[in-house]
């Protein structure tokens, strides 16, 4: 996530400086109705008397100093005049990949305005300052109103009790606090580090079942929306009638059972009207081979959030296959993620565009999508994210890169 002043890579340090010094007058004005308008100039400035200038009069500046003045007004009408960055005006279905290097972060904000965040990055303030403001400032809302956590490892459930600290989170939905390090360890500082989750103050916890669909609004005119759990402590929900074996079936090549609690991650299916978006968390080969054969229970896809941030005990190739997406989205990391197997078990399956949230700085620079599709190529970024926003019919859906200037819209599968 770029902070907005970061995003005016033209200003000189000063004016970021005096730009972060009025981000909540900014923020007031971008998001809320006031529209700048540039008046005729009763001196000699030319500059809107609405602005809060009047302890920095162009009239008095050196040189300089008023060609940074003009730098950093120009960039506050051009955010100005781009309208509001922040509210949501249209009935579209949002998803954020929230960079959270490599961990899990991924917001959805509902046609009617109503947010999903699944899982919350790493604690240490560097995830839930960027999961806060990406809700904040970049999607617009005030709170979460469902929060999914997919499973009991750190860079999922970690960065939550931070995050209930910036914002209110209303209900918040995962497998039952576990008893025990959930990995089956002996010696493990699970207890301690899952103290600051269980005793965060939320709305309403749930437990999360196969079948559990989010009680969510609906909005006025959009295709139905529907957010369900498909997968859960390794069950699953029930064959679809009529569903035929899966002729990939015979083609599993088994492996050795996961024992950590990455099988038991909570899989959930986002659906507006004819599409659809996998968010399995951690899920691994095994697990996700039992919910595609001998029959499918998921379907097909859109867009696949890939598996474990593309690690290779995940990504079965049947799995994806069976699934058959569009577009891939992987939440990996620097060098966390993006392994040989799953990068070819997604390209097996002839996705139409990969993208990622880090190139993979590995030595195997080989496993990575083309640079125009991967939000952040360096070690030291600004955490770029990755934005889909579908149509509120849900027959399209746009999927783009903002601080790269990237952008595509896809058709949503015919089933
Ligand atoms: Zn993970």
């Amino acid at each position: 996530m770029t902070r907005f002043w970061q995003t005016c890579t033209s200003l000189t340090t000063a004016s970021r400086g005096w730009l972060i010094a009025q981000q909540p007058r900014l923020r007031e004005i971008v998001g809320g109705a006031t529209f700048i308008r540039p008046r005729p100039a009763k001196r000699n400035n030319g500059f809107a008397s609405t602005l809060p200038f009047r302890h920095h009069p162009a009239t008095t500046m050196f040189p300089m100093k008023l060609i940074q003045f003009i730098k950093t007004i120009s960039a506050v009408l051009a955010l100005a005049f781009a309208g509001p960055a922040v509210a949501k005006d249209s009935k579209t279905l949002d998803v954020y990949w929230v960079d959270v290097e490599g961990g899990g972060g991924t917001l959805i904000v509902t046609p009617a305005g109503e947010s999903i965040l699944i899982d919350t990055g790493m604690p240490g303030g560097r995830d839930p300052g960027r999961l806060h403001e990406a809700a904040t400032q970049v999607a617009g809302v005030k709170q979460i109103d469902h929060l999914i956590v997919t499973h009991f490892h750190i860079d999922h459930f970690g960065g939550a009790a931070e995050l209930s600290e910036k914002m209110p989170i209303k209900n918040v939905w995962d497998n039952g606090i576990p008893e025990r390090d959930p990995d089956g360890r002996a010696n493990s500082n699970f207890l301690l580090r899952i103290k600051p989750y269980r005793n965060m103050k939320v709305g309403k916890r749930h437990v999360i079942q196969p079948g559990t669909e989010l009680p969510l609004r609906q909005a006025d005119g959009t295709a139905k929306l529907r957010v369900r759990c498909v997968a859960a402590m390794q069950k699953f929900v029930p064959v679809p009638k009529e569903t035929q074996r899966n002729p990939l079936t015979d083609k599993v090549k088994w492996v050795a059972e996961d024992t950590t609690d990455n099988a038991n991650s909570v899989a959930v299916i986002v659906e507006l009207g004819g599409f659809r978006f996998w968010d399995g968390g951690d899920l691994t080969q095994n697990t996700e081979a039992r919910l595609v054969t001998p029959h499918n229970r998921v379907g097909t896809v859109d867009v696949y959030q890939v598996n474990h941030h593309g690690l290779d005990f995940s990504n079965n190739p049947i799995f994806i296959q069976s699934l058959e997406p569009t577009v891939s989205v992987m939440n990996n990391g620097v060098t966390k993620g993006c392994g040989a197997s799953s990068f070819a078990a997604v390209k097996s399956a002839k996705v139409r565009a990969m993208y990622q949230l880090h190139k993979n700085l590995r030595a195997d620079i080989e496993n990575n999508a083309t640079d125009e599709f991967i939000a952040n190529l360096t070690r030291d970024c600004d955490a770029h994210h990755i934005h889909m926003s579908v149509a509120p019919n849900g027959q399209k859906y746009t999927i783009s890169i903002p601080d790269k200037g990237h952008s595509r819209t896809y058709k949503t599968r015919t089933k």
